[in-house]
């Protein structure tokens, strides 16, 4: 999902939270938003190239590219750490001892869901963020992206 998307959910988000949270609404926002930030520490390691505007150009035209893949070529996947079960996990059990945690984790699911919705959306995919850090790890090198 393009990042002007996720603002745009997230703030939809934030303004049926803000009633009820005040100004604690802030947080989901801004978690749902820096989320992917992810992508720039994958990109950023992988490449060795700190450049976020790099990052950025990388992951559009790897969405533009999607669309002439070849039938039968294999998918790519790269490591999303904050997109992982794992850490979903981990932070969904930091929900159950704090309440900014929480609030947290609400920003990321509803971010999780929106990606969720486009990867169901797109019919070709060039390359797949790994579900869990397991899966990243036991992919061979040549299937990273
Ligand atoms: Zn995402």
């Amino acid at each position: 999902m393009k990042v002007s998307t996720h603002i745009l959910f997230s703030i939809g988000l934030f303004l049926v939270l803000l009633p009820f949270l005040k100004l604690f609404a802030f947080i989901p926002l801004i978690s749902a938003i820096l989320i992917d930030i992810d992508h720039y520490f994958y990109y950023s390691l992988t490449r060795k190239d700190a450049d976020i505007r790099n990052t950025y150009s990388f992951f559009m035209q790897l969405r533009q590219k999607r669309d002439e893949k070849k039938q039968g070529s294999r998918i790519l996947y790269f490591l999303a750490i904050f997109h992982t079960i794992e850490f979903v996990v981990l932070i969904l059990i930091l929900s159950l001892f704090s309440e900014i945690f929480a609030l947290i984790t609400l920003g990321i699911i509803f971010h999780l869901i929106i990606d969720c919705i486009e990867f169901m959306t797109v019919k070709k995919h060039l390359a797949l963020k790994s579900k869990t850090i397991y899966h990243y790890i036991k992919t061979k090198e040549e299937e990273r992206l």
